[in-house]
């Protein structure tokens, strides 16, 4: 016995020495062949990375299929690289350009081995326009010395009519400064740089040394054989490593942003919602629109600024007419489903931002015949999707055949009658197939199959539309849309997750869980039940949803005459104080028993909801004798409401407004902005106030209106005027700097003054061009009396303004132009700014200090400042708002004044109080030590002609 198990252990320990020597034998074979490759290429990364390791690394791999040898990898730099080749310690040498200097001394191969594309690049600090030539005339590149792409660059320079300055680095490393370029390759691997121009494409190749010719031989034929395997074999190993990385990342151009300039910026973009596409869109609990699609959207929405009005559907019970008419008006369509027909036309498709995960239903039956998935053989359903590319499925079940539906119900009769042996569906649809249909004895498993989810964008805007949103899909980024998925397919993980299991486990396992699952959908079923109910109803109060609500309303006025009804809102003047006295809870409360009070009365003869907060809407008779009484009677009762949890003495003052609907064509949502405009309007005057929308209002939007239309013109034919107001020194009562301001005059017409346009111009953005456009004229004057000894001028730069990528870089644009520094130049922001955007203004705020502008903070005192934010900020200069000085408080006024000078004097910041109208005024602030002061008691602003005669006499001013 003991012989044997001897014996057996010596066979074992032949047999296993025999392989390892064999092995051995075998490994020896192979001849290493060392590579040597330029490190901060992204040619050879992490070794250890599982599925990147670099494009070179991939290269090499496929043509290994053809070679027999093993490919040793070395990191150098390029002279490094070509010092080694020269002196044999390596064999080959790539990825090299190809330069006759070059040829002469090694051997290239024929077959190319890279193909990169050419990019300008700049650090990604550096806020610029993709393809902003102007930007980049005269400035440095970086390039390093051996570079191939100089000729390419070349031609590309002279083609735009640039010219650049190169700085040649030996290193391969270059670290460009802020507004420096950089030219590199597409397989380029270096954080923080993004790219500003694509200059083209290059081939690359692998050299050896002479003596090597064999060799280079031997890998040109393995080249050639990958690529006649796969044709696009190089092209997709690139974009492997292209793609994902910052270099690849659009920009927008000058011609988006022109285009977007000339998109008006007051309009809404119309969406198209399908609201039963769970998770993709579908109408939430507060009667809203929901979903990935539509969060994805919203996002995007708040980061470039757009508004957004929805235009819902249901493509299940809608008629496909009444579905092509919502698409005739929309911009954009969010539904993903089965009506590409109607889309196709009109539409094109975006990038994808987001995707669902896709399920099998299966039999038992089924799954026992197919121990593995992917061989799953018979017949497969699906649903038309339509962006969705077929080849998925193709080759995660390469045995079946596909059969796709564009009925849900058309696919699970066939499934039950046994004619397919499974069906594809999403996420969701599995879920809601479960729920509502009854399927025999069947399995859910997760796939890789996933439906890309892409915007419809209007044709009819053009192809830059559609670039416009493609570039604001990659640069929000996968992360915040992947943020969006996962919160909105969270309801599902836990099928998804078991679904998962299931692939992997047993029958015993599969039977618990699947108990689980109906356990799962049980629950699911009784919630959603409730969930249709509450779509159509307000959360809160119980009353209407504003959906439902619009949709009565619309039925109400397709029978009403004019002037028969009145659109009335209301709500709390002061309700913000009310939320943070007395928390959510009791808010709720409140608005819940005013809703009941105006249900109890008004509830039977008119249509009543809630817009947001405390605001209600009520659709009421006219009478117009009646009126007075009405709406003393609305507020009655809505104070009734509100009082029943404030203590009895709660002073409540409201606010009502009224639109008479006199003209039966205005959208329904305009008829309830108007109302809310005249009840705001009113709300600025007095308290417990009602407005009805009247001539007067409707002229000041008229007048809003007509601005808005004259204003881009008005900018095209210098319209605006710029006029300096003096500030004077209090020392010496001469002149130190002066505050650049805008004027409109209008041909043959009069003045316009800041205040009637600025505020419009804000809120549809137009402010930006205008604010340019005076910083931009008063470098001119700068430039212009260069010889004389210039103050330095203040321009007001709007937050709107400030807040743009591209502010300070436009300004130092602008400022080169003159060939003025910005030291020459103050910029005033006014203090507000700093309570809305704090962020964003801070940075900005910095940037321009760190830039060298002189910074003010205007308006200082009017809002809700604190003394802290000067220690906070760091400004040049404040601006004591005029408020102070017409203050009817005297001495209050003072006191303020003389602290924030003197706090301010501790932080070494200059103090300008602006508005001193009286000799009384401006000796106090000369006693309060404040540095400056401007108004008109000194000086009116005054024009440029008069504004330099100033500088010229170097006037002398007195108190
Ligand atoms: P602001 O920056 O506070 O400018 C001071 C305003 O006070 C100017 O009004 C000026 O004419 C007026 N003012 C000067 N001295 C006196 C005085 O002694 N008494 C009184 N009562 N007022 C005086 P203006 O020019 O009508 O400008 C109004 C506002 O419009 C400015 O307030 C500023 O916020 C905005 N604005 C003016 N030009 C521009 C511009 O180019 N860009 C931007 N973004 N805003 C501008
Ligand atoms: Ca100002
Ligand atoms: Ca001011």
């Amino acid at each position: 016995m003991k012989k044997l198990i001897i014996l057996c252990i010596i066979i074992i320990l032949i047999i296993a020495v025999g392989s390892l020597l064999s092995t051995q034998v075998y490994s020896s074979e192979k001849e290493t062949i060392k590579v040597g490759y330029i490190e901060y290429y992204n040619i050879i990364k992490d070794i250890d990375s599982v599925d990147k390791k670099g494009y070179g690394y991939d290269v090499f791999n496929e043509i290994d299929n053809y070679m027999n040898y093993t490919f040793e990898f070395i990191p150098y730099t390029y002279e490094e690289g070509i010092e080694k080749l020269r002196s044999g310690e390596i064999d080959l040498f790539a990825p090299v350009t190809y330069t006759e200097e070059r040829a002469n001394e090694f051997i290239y191969t024929t077959e190319e081995f890279a193909v990169e594309k050419i990019l300008v690049t700049v650090d990604d600090g550096f806020s610029t326009l993709y393809d902003d030539e102007e930007l980049m005339n005269g400035k440095k590149v970086f390039t390093v010395s051996y570079s191939g792409y100089i000729d390419l660059f070349e031609d590309y320079l002279e083609r735009k009519n640039i010219k650049m300055e190169y700085i040649y680095s030996d290193k391969d490393e270059v670290e460009p400064i802020l507004g420096d370029y950089y030219l590199t390759s597409s397989l380029n691997y270096i954080d923080n740089l993004k790219t500003t121009a694509v200059v083209g494409e290059i081939n690359s190749y692998v050299i050896a040394g002479k003596e090597n010719t064999e060799l280079i031989k031997e890998i040109d034929n393995a080249l050639q054989r990958a690529k006649e395997e796969n044709p696009m074999l190089l092209y997709s190993l690139h974009d492997k490593y292209y793609q994902d990385s910052k270099l690849a990342q659009k920009d927008f151009t000058k011609e988006h942003i022109a285009y977007a300039l000339e998109y008006d910026g007051n309009d809404f973009i119309e969406v198209a919602v399908n609201i039963d596409q769970k998770p993709i869109s579908y109408i939430n609990e507060e009667g809203y629109p929901d979903g990935i699609a539509v969060k994805s959207i919203e996002l995007l929405a708040e980061t470039y600024g757009f508004k957004i009005q929805y235009l819902m559907y249901n493509v299940n019970t809608n008629s496909s007419e009444e579905i092509a008419e919502i698409y005739n008006i929309s911009d954009i369509i969010l539904s993903q489903t089965r009506d590409l027909d109607l889309k196709q036309e009109k539409f094109s498709v975006s990038d994808s931002y987001a995707s669902i995960g896709m399920m099998t239903i299966m039999t038992d039956a089924t799954m026992e015949r197919n121990q593995l998935t992917n061989e799953l053989v018979g017949k497969i359903g699906m649903l038309n999707y339509d962006t969705f590319d077929i080849e998925q499925v193709e080759e995660y079940y390469n045995k079946f055949e596909l059969e796709i539906f564009e009925n849900m119900d058309e696919m699970i009769k066939k499934y039950n009658k046994d004619e397919l042996q499974a069906i594809i569906v999403s996420e969701a649809e599995a879920n809601q197939i479960l729920e509502e249909t009854s399927l025999r004895n069947t399995q859910l498993y997760s796939t890789p199959i996933e439906i890309p989810i892409r915007l419809f964008v209007n044709k009819n805007f053009g192809e830059t539309y559609l670039e416009v949103y493609n570039i604001m899909i990659d640069r929000v980024g996968q992360a915040a849309f992947r943020e969006i998925e996962i919160e909105e397919v969270e309801g599902f993980t836990v099928s998804m997750s078991i679904s998962r299991l299931i692939r992997e486990y047993t029958p015993e396992v599969i039977l618990v869980i699947i108990t689980l699952i109906l356990i799962i959908y049980y629950y699911r079923n009784k919630r959603k039940k409730k969930l249709i109910k509450q779509a159509s109803i307000d959360k809160v109060t119980g009353l209407d949803s504003l959906l439902i609500f619009y949709q009565k309303f619309d039925q109400l006025l397709k029978k009403s005459k004019e002037n028969e009804y009145i659109v009335m809102t209301i709500d709390i003047d002061v309700f913000k104080i009310i939320k943070e006295t007395y928390g959510n809870e009791k808010v709720s409360n409140i608005i819940k028993n005013i809703a009941e009070e105006l249900n109890k009365q008004f509830g039977k003869d008119n249509l009543i909801s809630r817009i947001e907060n405390d605001v209600f809407v009520l659709i009421m008779k006219n009478e117009q004798t009646e009126l007075e009484k009405k709406v003393k009677k609305l507020v009655d009762v809505y104070i009734l409401g509100a009082k029943k949890e404030l203590p009895k003495t709660y002073n409540l003052s409201l606010s009502v407004g009224g639109y008479l609907i006199s003209d039966l064509t205005v959208p329904i949502t305009k008829m309830i902005d108007y109302s809310s405009i005249s009840r705001v309007e009113g709300k600025k005057l007095y308290k417990n106030t009602f407005y009805l929308f009247d001539e007067a209002m409707k002229r000041k939007y008229e007048t809003e209106n007509e601005i808005v239309s004259k204003m881009k013109k008005a900018l095209e034919e210098k319209e605006f005027l710029v006029v300096y107001q003096p500030k004077i020194n209090l020392k010496i009562l001469k002149m130190q700097s002066a505050e650049a301001l805008v004027r409109w005059k209008e041909k043959n017409e009069k003045m316009i003054y800041p205040d009637q346009f600025i505020p419009v111009f804000e809120k549809n953005g137009f402010i930006t061009n205008l604010d340019y456009y005076v910083f931009e004229e008063v470098c001119r004057v700068l430039n212009e009396n260069r010889n004389l000894k210039m103050p330095l001028v203040a321009v007001n730069i709007s937050a709107i303004t400030l807040i743009e990528d591209i502010t300070p870089l436009k300004m130092i644009e602008i400022l080169s132009k003159y060939n003025l520094k910005p030291s020459n130049i103050q910029i005033e922001i006014t203090e507000s700014a700093f309570v809305k955007e704090t962020d964003i203004i801070k940075q900005k705020f910095e940037k321009l200090k760190q830039l060298g502008f002189s910074v003010a903070i205007d308006d200082f005192g009017a809002g809700i400042s604190s003394l802290n934010r000067l220690n906070d900020l760091k400004a040049d200069v404040i601006k004591i708002d005029k408020g102070f000085l017409d203050n009817q408080d005297l001495e209050r006024g003072n006191i303020i004044i003389e602290s924030i000078i003197k706090m301010a004097n501790k932080l070494n910041i200059k103090v300008v109080t602006e508005g001193v109208e009286t000799k009384e005024q401006a000796e106090l602030l000369q006693k309060l030590n404040c540095n400056e002061a401007q108004g008109y008691y000194f000086e009116k602003p005054i024009s440029e002609e008069q504004f330099i005669k100033i500088i010229e006499e170097d006037k002398q001013y007195k108190i």
